[in-house]
């Protein structure tokens, strides 16, 4: 059926309801991995997003 995908992460076969639209990963295994992610990447997450928000913040005030 086309309205069926296999996950690459689980193999499992389910409705493409329950993909993130294309993508591969069905919805409970990219929270999962996601969850996963922002735990072991936590500190590096946070200077990063922190370092990401100077540079918008720089940028919008340049534009004024
Ligand atoms: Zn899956």
């Amino acid at each position: 059926m086309e309205d069926q995908k296999t996950c690459c992460t689980c193999g499992k076969t389910k409705p493409v309801e329950e993909f993130v639209s294309k993508r591969t990963q069905c919805k409970p295994c990219k929270a999962i991995k996601s969850q996963q992610w922002r735990d072991a990447n936590k500190p590096l997450n946070q200077a990063c997003q922190r370092a990401a928000y100077y540079k918008r913040k720089a940028k919008a005030l340049q534009e004024n």
